[in-house]
């Protein structure tokens, strides 16, 4: 029997996950379907264009194509329709659409406009890719996350990119969350998984908006497959990125053992069955085992795929699969 695997991503910690975990089940020659559930909560329009930041990173990482140091975007880029769009003082001029990512919004943006749900247009996306895991989006509905700052409500994006998450924040909303539902087949993943991954994906606005949408937390809290979650938290940092800026904003501390008790086990109403936190947290094991928790300790840095697939690997024991 194929043995499922489902993991909830976000944009570049979920990509690189993953990809240790594809590797993995490569090198293994495990039969086994990978897919991701991507947040769409960064989702917007720009420029007339529909731009879907976690999963384009999901897809140019696992088909080959990112900027590998940059972490998202397509590697080789240019930015001159970019730069000559900031010319007109139209759109965010913080926000670089690249010239090769441009094609894949507007490739997008002509599907939806066909009438195509984004899981669809997704699907259809990704057969030039070939991510090797099947990719959904969260929902086909537009949620997206917006930020309750001294400035107003603003796009996450704004927050994150144009403020460097410099503005404090109090607080997260998911606009259209009222009328969004889980896109197909998100809630048969979970339910019908083997067992299911949070990779090291930020807690608040990566899985927390996938998880605010109601049937999808849902499923997670009464699938019958273990859930295990990867920190991304390090030694009370979040390695890359700004993500205690998130955590601070709903009072969550910064480190590795708090962002499990937000998570929360399932044996009391959470997501979680088990929690992998880096070896520099060593401390958090034994806190968390002394409330009851199945947690272990291990590298957690993902630094190249060899060393991600270990990481994986640790993540499926944790949860009953044998590679
Ligand atoms: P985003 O949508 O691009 O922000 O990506 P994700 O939400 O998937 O993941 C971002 C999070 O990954 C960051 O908030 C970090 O906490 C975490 N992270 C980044 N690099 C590492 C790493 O090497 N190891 C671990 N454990 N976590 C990491
Ligand atoms: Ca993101």
């Amino acid at each position: 029997m194929r043995v499922q695997i489902t993991v909830l991503s976000g944009g570049v910690g979920g990509a690189r996950f993953t990809r240790g975990l594809l590797s993995l089940v490569e090198q293994r020659d495990l039969d086994a379907q990978v897919t991701v559930v991507a947040n769409v909560g960064d989702d917007m329009w720009l420029h007339g264009v529909r731009v879907c930041p976690d999963l384009d990173t999901l897809m140019y990482t696992l088909g080959g194509a990112v900027h590998e140091e940059q972490g998202w975007g397509r590697r080789d880029e240019s930015r001159r329709t970019s730069d000559d769009l900031a010319a007109y003082g139209l759109g965010w001029e913080w926000f670089t659409l690249g010239d090769l990512d441009l094609a894949t919004h507007l490739a997008r943006t002509e599907l939806l406009r066909a009438g195509q749900p984004l899981s669809a247009v997704t699907e259809r996306l990704a057969e030039r890719w070939r991510p090797g895991a099947r990719l959904l989006p969260a929902s086909d509905q537009e949620v997206e996350t917006h930020v309750e700052t001294d400035l107003g409500l603003i796009h996450f994006e704004e927050w994150w990119v144009r403020h460097r998450a410099g503005v404090p924040a109090r607080g997260f909303v998911q606009v259209g969350l009222d009328a969004a539902t889980a896109a197909p087949g998100v809630v048969d993943a979970i339910t019908g998984a083997d067992v299911v991954l949070l990779p090291p994906s930020n807690p608040v606005v990566s899985i927390g908006t996938i998880l605010s949408i109601p049937p999808i937390g849902d499923a997670l809290r009464s699938t019958a497959a273990p859930v295990v979650g990867v920190s991304p938290i390090v030694g009370g940092s979040p390695v890359r990125g700004m993500a205690d800026a998130c955590l601070s904003a709903i009072g969550v501390e910064t480190d590795a053992a708090a962002v499990a008790r937000h998570y929360g086990r399932r044996a009391e109403g959470g997501v979680l069955d088990a929690w992998l936190v880096d070896t520099a947290d060593e401390k958090a094991v034994l806190e968390l085992r002394a409330e009851g928790w199945v947690c272990d300790a291990a590298n957690t840095l993902l630094a190249d795929v060899a060393t991600t697939a270990r990481i994986a690997e640790t993540a499926l024991r944790m949860g009953g699969v044998a590679v």
